[in-house]
């Protein structure tokens, strides 16, 4: 029996490997190494892919989410309203450019930003809202466009799980002002290295964006703002856009093994994720909750299914990011999903016989109910 994988991304290339070989012989031969030629090509088939009018490719998500927070004009005195259950580079981005990040709750059914919460955590120096589309689902965003339109607030979009997801037949990424993607290898997309993309449908955002990515300059030792060194490389470009051909069908491997899931775990205690209508979830992880859940991992473990805890503290615990303005108890819903998320594997290399084996070993370990939990 082959073993059970969180990842593959050896299989990802194994694929690929003709193509993927020829892509990085190109750039060689070529030596064309920063921005390039492949790079602009593919921004405009990841624009295309995210239906959006321009793409700006940076070294990683983080640098993208630092330059849409920039482009926006975002600084010291402002506030951006995010959530605490988030890989923490989202919180970050708001710290790099010195404006203050104000938490909102969670949804404990789809661990994106519960909107109800959101009016409350308005002020006068509330300047965005940074909607995370987490584990792959879109965000409310017709609730999030309605709230953000009412009192004159950008929108961000982190993208960086969701390549591809969609929201009411919208592509993620360009329904807000701007959207930042990643493409760390783990991602849905992912380049043999690091990268990153800003999309957006405003042309002044993308060309100060396209400016500050690359040192203030559009013309060559001529800096007009004091930018950073932010460009995406050409290896990179060129693996992604052999890779991005692929997306699709990776994408619905993993929705497929999604759907799996949800059939053959129906009757477990533990809690699925579910999708709000009207989205197309990309399954970047399948997260379920247990009461249980340390157990539950490590006797999945040695049974030999590897599993995952996305996030284990939300961000207003972890050291780095400690604040005084929030405590233990501020926001319970994120607090409840950090002690109880588990992510089972679900890339689009898993078999069903693999899926089969995980929810076996998930319905024996978690427990069972008469009743459906949902
Ligand atoms: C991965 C990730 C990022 C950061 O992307 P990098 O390319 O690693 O800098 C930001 N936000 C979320 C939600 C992520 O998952």
């Amino acid at each position: 029996m082959e073993p059970i994988l969180f990842l593959d991304l050896q299989s990802e290339y194994r694929e690929l490997k003709p193509e993927i070989d020829a892509a990085i012989q190109r750039v060689m031969d070529k030596s064309q190494f920063i921005l390039g030629p492949e790079v602009e090509d593919f921004e405009r088939e990841f624009a295309d892919y995210c239906q959006a009018r321009h793409a700006i490719g940076v070294n990683s998500g983080t640098s993208a989410l630092h330059l849409a927070l920039l482009a926006l004009g975002i600084g010291p005195e402002d506030e951006v309203i995010t959530v605490p259950f988030t890989f923490f580079a989202t919180v970050a981005a708001i710290h790099y450019v010195g404006a203050t990040p104000v938490l909102v709750d969670i949804d404990e059914r789809t661990f994106n930003i519960d909107v109800n919460c959101i009016q409350a955590a308005i002020t006068d120096k509330t300047k965005a809202i940074l909607v995370v589309h987490l584990f792959g689902q879109p965000a409310n965003m017709d609730a999030i466009q309605a709230i953000a339109r009412q009192h004159k607030l950008a929108v961000i979009e982190d993208a960086a799980q969701s390549h591809g997801a969609e929201y009411k037949g919208q592509r993620v990424g360009a329904i807000g002002d701007i959207g930042c993607f990643s493409f760390y290898p783990t991602k849905n997309l992912g380049a043999p290295g690091e990268g990153g993309m800003v999309v957006t449908n405003n042309p002044e955002h993308a060309r100060t964006i396209r400016m500050l990515r690359d040192w203030g300059q559009e013309r060559k030792y001529h800096p007009t703002l004091r930018g950073y060194n932010y460009r995406l490389q050409g290896l990179q470009a060129a693996v992604l856009r052999v890779k991005l051909k692929k997306l699709e069908a990776w994408t619905q491997a993993r929705r497929s093994n999604a759907a799996l899931y949800d059939r053959l775990l129906r009757e477990t205690e533990a809690a699925l994720p579910i999708t709000i209508a009207d989205v197309r979830h990309v399954y970047h992880l399948y997260t379920i909750r247990h009461p249980e859940r340390d157990r539950l991992q490590s006797e999945l473990a040695s049974e030999g299914v590897p599993t995952a805890v996305h996030y284990p503290l939300p961000i207003h615990l972890l050291p780095a990011y400690r604040d005084d303005r929030y405590k233990a108890g501020d926001f319970p819903v994120a607090e409840a999903c950090s002690k109880s998320v588990l992510s089972l594997p679900v890339h689009a290399y898993l078999t069903s016989s693999q899926v089969e084996r995980v929810s076996e070993a998930v319905c024996k370990l978690a427990g069972r109910t008469e009743t459906c939990p949902r």
